[in-house]
Order: structure tokens, then sequence, then C-alpha cells
């Protein structure tokens, strides 16, 4: 593979390059303290102390107790454990998820439909916002659930995810959060939330692949089962041996992000960063391309990412697929939607559930960019895919 230096990688939503200093001390862990943080004796004991740090770190960069963190395998474990070890310890009601969710979301959904729960999807508008005035109706009974992804993943629009997680809280209803895209934009205070539990992917905000966690409020530790049996690791809830290499350079990789989302007068403020900055000017320069057009909501987005819709100047749909491989050829890295449902088919939910044109929804672009990146070239890029748009509508 090549060099991070010699490639445009814009692809940070699928996954980012860890940090260097993530790397060298996953790798000091695997050696110096490969032990089971479960054993008692002294090396056991060694790892577990690691694990434990790792943890609290975890903790401090959201102001919760560190019991409030369970570490997972990811995003998509952490949202089946909050939801279906919820669900588990309640009769059955109604689950409310939007319809821009992470397949994840829409697989528990269909789990818990087995035991006996509804579902009901919050329908978005054509830039990817729940629907406000749903609430009151949507959060009665016999809604006992809900889950919105915090940063679409796709189409980068956020929610209002604080003003639903304290209307859910009046009702008593459990929210939860798929913050995995929004990690990577600033650290938060968990603690002035009213959400329930929160999932995130270590992958995301260039931390190792195959860890993540799943922040709880502490008035739910109690009422989660587990999802799977074993050997009881993770208070009980998440069994399995912990890789304490991989929650280290979790850590590790959160201790990096030194800038944090606000929240004023109930409205998240993202910080301004050098990544946001780079994007605003890169989407800028892509809207002067003929025929492009950006997806999801213009300003209440992710601002690491952009979401496309793509034509050739003569108003031909060109494949986001074909795209993202002409691309490649020259060393600038996208995506066409989302990597989870990329190499499956087509098509995107997402995008029909913002009504994009039928003969469009194949000509999906996401590109989204990571701290890695100081400085891009604008014109390089943007002749690029100008170029490549052109050569794929010849075809
Ligand atoms: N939720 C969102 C919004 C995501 O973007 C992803 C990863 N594409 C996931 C969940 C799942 O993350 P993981 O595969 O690391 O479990």
């Amino acid at each position: 593979m090549r060099s991070l230096k010699d490639i445009i990688y814009l692809d940070a939503s699928s996954t980012c390059p860890p940090h260097e200093k993530v790397i060298r001390e996953v790798l000091k862990i695997e050696r110096n303290h490969w032990a089971n943080p479960s054993s008692l004796h002294a090396l056991g004991i060694q790892a577990l102390d690691i694990l434990e740090r790792s943890r609290n770190l975890i903790a401090k960069s959201f102001n919760v107790l560190p019991e409030q963190v369970l570490i997972t395998s990811g995003a998509t474990e952490s949202s089946n454990l909050a939801l279906q070890g919820y669900a588990g310890s309640l009769s059955p009601g109604r689950l409310i998820i939007s319809s821009v969710e992470h397949p994840s979301i829409q697989s528990v959904a269909n789990s818990l439909k087995k035991n006996g729960w509804t579902t009901q999807h919050w329908p978005v508008d054509n830039q990817g916002l729940i629907d406000i005035d749903l609430l009151d109706e949507l959060l009665s009974p016999p809604t006992k659930l809900v889950s919105l992804i915090w940063g679409q993943n796709e189409i980068g629009t956020l929610q209002p995810i604080n003003i639903i997680a304290n209307e859910c809280k009046k009702r008593k209803i459990f929210f939860h959060t798929d913050a995995t895209q929004v990690i990577s934009q600033g650290l938060f205070d968990f603690s002035q939330l009213e959400i329930s539990a929160l999932s995130a992917s270590a992958h995301k905000f260039r931390g190792p692949k195959g860890i993540g966690f799943l922040l709880l409020d502490k008035q739910y530790l109690e009422l989660i089962s587990p999802i799977q049996g074993g050997g009881g690791q993770e208070y009980g809830l998440r069994s399995g041996t912990q890789s304490v290499s991989l929650a280290h350079g979790m850590a590790i990789a959160l201790q990096q992000i030194s800038f944090h989302i606000d929240i004023i007068n109930n409205q998240m403020k993202f910080p301004f960063t050098k990544t946001s900055s780079l994007t605003s000017t890169l989407l800028s320069h892509l809207l002067n391309i003929k025929g492009i057009s950006l997806t999801g909501h213009p300003e209440n987005r992710l601002p690491n990412l952009i979401s496309l819709i793509v034509c050739s100047k003569n108003n031909i749909p060109i494949s986001g697929r074909m795209l993202v491989r002409e691309l490649s050829n020259y060393g600038i890295f996208v995506s066409s939607g989302s990597a989870c449902s990329s190499l499956k088919n087509n098509s995107s939910s997402v995008l029909e559930a913002i009504k994009i044109d039928k003969k469009l929804i194949q000509s999906g672009l996401r590109i989204s960019l990571g701290t890695w990146l100081t400085d891009l070239d604008y014109d390089y890029i943007t002749n690029t895919i100008s170029k490549s748009i052109e050569k794929i509508a010849l075809t």
C-alpha cells in the first residue's frame, strides 16, 4: 500500500489511517502486556491495569464515570448491545428509528420484531432532517426505545439529538444515538446530555479497527442485559476477552482529539478546525463543476463530509462506483455512498429516504476528510474529478 503522503485519501467516513502514536502504542502493548486481563497472576494484573487506565481516559474524554464505558468490538456491537440489551428487560413496545439509520440499527429493529416489538420510522425531509412536528406522535406510548443517528454517514446531516434526548428523558423513553461519525469532530460532555446510550467505533477517529465503546447513562447500568453469554467481562454485560492493546490504542486516539463540541442554548456547536476549513474550501471548488450538487443539509452537517450527486455537464447521471474506481487510478480515494452498503448493491436507502430522483440514486459520491490532511491540491482534485466525470459520460 502506498504511503499516506503519496495519496489523497478522502474516505474518513469509511475508515481512517491510525495515528502513528496509536500504532506504536498498540505494538508496545501487544509485545509487553499480552496477558489476559482476567488472569489473577501479576501479568494479568498489569494488563488489567492498562485496560482500566484506558477506560478511565475514555471516561474522562466524555466526563463520565469509568463504569459508564463498555468496551466493545465497535459501533455495530455497541448499538446491538444497547438496544437489544435494554429491550430484553422490557415487555414489547415500539421502537422509533429514523429512515436514515446505519444498517446495524435497522437489523436490531428486525431482530426485535421477532420478539413482538414494532418499529416505526421517523421520516426525514429532503435534506435528511427528521420531521420535528412528529415528535409528540412518535414519542407517545407504546414507544419505549428511540434510536437516531447523530451524524449521518452517507449525507452528513446532523440530527437535533439533544432536543430528542431531552424529550425522551421527560417521557422515560430510552434514547440511543449512533455517534460513530461524530467523535472525530470533537469530544463533548456526555453528562450534559440526556442520552441513555451512545455508540462509537475507534477506527473512525484514527484508532484501531475492531474496537469501540458504548457510553451508558448511570440510570441504565443495571437495566441492560447481556446479549451474549460467556465469561462475564465488562461488568457482566459484554463477555469475551478484552483486547488490551486495542482498548489502549482507542484511548490514545481519543487523546489526540483536542477540540470540543459545545452545547450552547440547546444548540450543538461544532468547532471550526483545519479539517472543516479544508472541507468547506474543497466543497466550494467542487460545486463549480457543472452537474455536481450537494446532498444532505447545507449547514447542519458533519463538518468533514461532502456528499454529492454527480452528473456530467450534459446532465448524464454518472455511476458513483465507476467514478470511485476511476479516481483511485489518479491516487484520489473517495466513496460512493457508505462503505457498508457499497459492496452489496448499487442502491442507497438513505438517498431514497431523502427522495433523490430514482435516475440519480446510483450517482452518489462521498468525500470525507480527516486530520492527516494538512493541505489539499484543490485544482488537481477538481480537475481530476471533472475529467473523470466526462470520461465516464462518454462510455
Ligand atoms: N454507524 C455508523 C454511522 C457508521 O458509519 C458505521 C461504520 N460505517 C457503523 C455504525 C459501524 O461501525 P463498525 O463497522 O466499526 O461497527
